[in-house]
């Protein structure tokens, strides 16, 4: 560069040829090329030595969070994991980069989260998805796979950051709870089978004895088929009722999910008092249906509010059928509460619940009875809660208690 300055100050003629001062220009010219070369080459050797040591940074960082975690290309390739994958794994870092990670899912799942990975890289959204990590010693065990893409300022896609968190436990808890509360429904059912036999052999009887009648009515010398077709329609009407009783048992034993629609109150309670006539009738115990018309319809799933209700009105036959020394008494009752909620209360001339034990008697396998297992009361005020309602004990009026509960009223 100094030469060319030198050059240019008018200098050349008087020591260089022009030939002389053209091939000096010329390699002025390529040794500025060369030292800008050289500095570019040492910027770009600061650049890569820059994110060498992010890399580094990162890594460390990752293999210092207490969980899997992962990061890959924007398009979602060549993924680079933590050392509590690569240790729980047994995966080598090279073979996971090159694909092999699939193979740290359980083959059963390996289709979900390649589909769900695959969905997540098309859409550039964040997702999560459960699947089963087998261990290096061939162990699975459940995990909550996250991916998330980290964006720059225009918007663009610079990497995918994921974690694993092992979930198993709380996957074998949840199975056991569902479990058990399906338990807990089917002995309520187991109770009741005595008057769903009863519900259902009253109709079969009647349909016994009119098909009877309507033979009867058709073999004789001058058939009368009116009479005939009259037995018949009351055989078809008949193995509806049936019918309808098995419907509502076996929606009441499904595992169905929380279906929201607008639930007639009074139509609802009905539907149980139906079926718990027959175990209500056995225990000697009266029944009074106070079910106010305004109480209307509430937002909610019509089989599990029939559960809360089933499950009430048998706790207090049981707390009824324990007493021998005042009269029997059930009460269901519904009305618009001055809140504008729906009311619904079931209130036994029961041995009523201990003071001390008004909140206990509401936990999981609280129970005092002896093939008790304690879970009616508390499936109840889930599904209560789930509706965005309250559910209470509170003393009754001389004797026995009074469960309330409370649910959202349609909107008229
Ligand atoms: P389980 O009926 O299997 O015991 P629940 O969760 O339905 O389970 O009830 C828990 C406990 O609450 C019962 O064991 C009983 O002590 C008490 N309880 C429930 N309903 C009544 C009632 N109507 N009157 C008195 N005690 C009741």
């Amino acid at each position: 560069m100094v030469g060319i300055l030198y050059l240019e100050n008018g200098l050349s003629s008087h020591l260089f040829t022009e030939e002389q001062v053209a091939v000096l220009r010329l390699l002025a010219s390529q040794a500025a090329i060369s030292l800008e070369n050289a500095a570019l080459y040492r910027e770009a050797q600061e650049t890569q030595e820059r994110a060498r040591r992010a890399a580094e940074e990162l890594r460390v960082s990752y293999d210092m969070i207490p969980a899997q975690a992962w990061n890959t290309q924007p398009d979602g390739l060549y993924p680079a994991f933590n050392k509590q994958w690569h240790d729980y794994t047994g995966i080598s870092p090279e073979s996971a980069r090159a694909g092999g990670w699939v193979d740290s899912y359980h083959p059963e799942d390996r289709g979900k989260v390649v589909r769900k990975w695959t969905e997540l890289v098309q859409t550039g959204t964040a997702g999560e998805i459960e699947a089963r990590i087998v261990r290096h010693d061939g162990v699975s065990r459940v995990f909550l796979v996250r991916g998330a893409p980290m964006r720059d300022e225009t918007g663009a896609i610079v990497k995918w950051f994921g974690t694993h968190t092992d979930i198993d436990d709380l996957k074998r808890v949840e199975e056991a709870q569902e479990v058990l509360a399906r338990a807990g429904r089917l002995t309520a059912l187991g109770e009741l089978t005595a008057s769903i036999a009863h519900e259902v052999n009253q109709p079969l009887m009647a349909i016994v004895t009119n098909a009877a009648t309507c033979l009867r009515w058709l073999s004789d010398d001058q058939p009368n088929v009116d009479e005939a077709r009259q037995a018949a329609e009351r055989i078809i009407r008949d193995g509806h009722r049936a019918g309808d009783v098995i419907t509502s048992i076996r929606a009441l034993a499904r595992k169905s999910p929380l279906a929201m629609a607008d639930v007639d109150v009074n139509a609802m309670i009905e539907d149980v008092l139906v079926l718990t006539r027959g175990e209500v009738q056995r225990h000697g115990i009266t029944l009074h249906e106070t079910l106010r018309s305004d109480a209307g319809a509430a937002v909610g799933d019509r089989i599990q509010l029939q559960q809360v209700v089933l499950n009430l009105v048998l706790n207090a036959v049981d707390a009824i059928g324990l007493t021998e020394d005042r009269p029997r008494r059930l009460e269901v009752s519904s009305e618009r509460s001055s809140q504008g909620k729906i009311l619904i209360a079931v209130s036994d001339s029961g041995h009523g619940v201990d003071a001390s034990r008004m909140d206990k008697i509401f936990d999981a396998f609280f129970t005092t009875k002896p093939g008790g297992l304690g879970m009616g009361l508390s499936i109840c005020r889930s599904i209560v809660e789930a509706h965005g309602g309250r559910l209470w004990v509170s003393p009754n009026d001389p004797d026995g208690s009074v469960f309330s509960f409370t649910l959202n009223a349609v909107a008229t």
